[in-house]
């Protein structure tokens, strides 16, 4: 008789996986992923920092069809434009491109112009669901199993990270983090080892990379996620809400998660 393995994990499964993930490599962890929920089912999503890259680099070694896809916001730097293609060439594979849902944009800027983000935190976070969050979502509908590039070592909201967990913010599907317990030294060893090259801002002074009118370089000695959403008041979350709910200044969101 043939035994469906679930597409789910179960939470005694999880369990058992999330200890011995725990100390295997990166590579190991993706592997299993492509064995657990099928190529068909799972994907690799980055936003094309060091570590979404190594991630990405890991999983093409193991499987060189595996999905990969990155959220254009119609937001980026240019030189993350000039960075997909700079990937594609080194992969010598496509990476698709999503994009925020053209009426919901539409919507937002009529009502709150190009740059209504700089004027409140609900505009900022409206304008980052709509371009990041919302896209996220179709993608991993048709997914069991996402992969990131969370790392623990990237702010104290990530301190935490599993390398395994249930995304309950997404149906319950696997969010595997394969790079979480990795220190960003080993990140930068891995794609100099590997030849791959690094986002074009990081030689810029840039730590941290989103959206061009969101991000800007930090300066020495300041945290690595400082140039994000820079004008934002202190205790506001360095995050977007791809990984879940940013924490709000004086209030505490049961299950929030860290972010892009
Ligand atoms: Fe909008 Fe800025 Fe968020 Fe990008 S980072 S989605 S431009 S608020």
């Amino acid at each position: 008789m043939t035994v469906l393995t679930p597409a789910t994990l179960d939470a005694d499964e999880l369990r058992g996986v999330a200890t011995t993930l725990e100390s295997a490599h990166p590579s190991e962890v993706i592997a299993w992923t492509l064995q657990r929920f099928g190529r068909e089912r799972s994907v690799v999503v980055t936003g094309l920092q060091a570590e979404g890259v190594a991630v990405l680099d890991m999983a093409v070694a193991v499987d060189p069809q595996v999905r990969a896809v990155t959220i254009d916001t119609g937001r980026l730097p240019a030189a993350t434009y000039e960075y997909i293609d700079m990937l594609r060439d080194h992969f010598g594979r496509d990476i698709e491109v999503v994009h925020p849902d053209a009426a919901m944009l539409g919507e937002y800027t009529t009502r709150n112009g190009l740059n209504g983000f700089y004027s409140s935190l609900q505009l900022r976070l409206d304008c980052c669901h709509i371009r990041k969050v919302e896209p996220l979502e179709r993608v991993l509908r048709n997914a069991d199993a996402w992969m990131t590039g969370l790392r623990r070592g990237q702010s104290d909201r990530r301190a935490s990270t599993p390398v395994v967990e249930l995304d309950d913010g997404h149906g319950g599907i696997a969010k595997v983090n394969p790079v979480a317990t990795w220190s960003e030294a080993q990140v930068r060893e891995h794609l100099a080892a590997r030849g791959v090259p690094l986002h074009p801002l990081y030689s810029r002074g840039y730590t941290s990379i989103g959206c061009d009118p969101c991000t800007r370089a930090v300066q020495p000695g300041e945290h690595a996620r400082a140039g994000r959403w820079w004008w934002e008041a202190e205790g506001v979350d360095k995050e977007c809400g791809i990984h879940g709910r940013p924490e709000l200044p004086g209030a505490r969101n049961e299950g929030a998660q860290a972010s892009e």
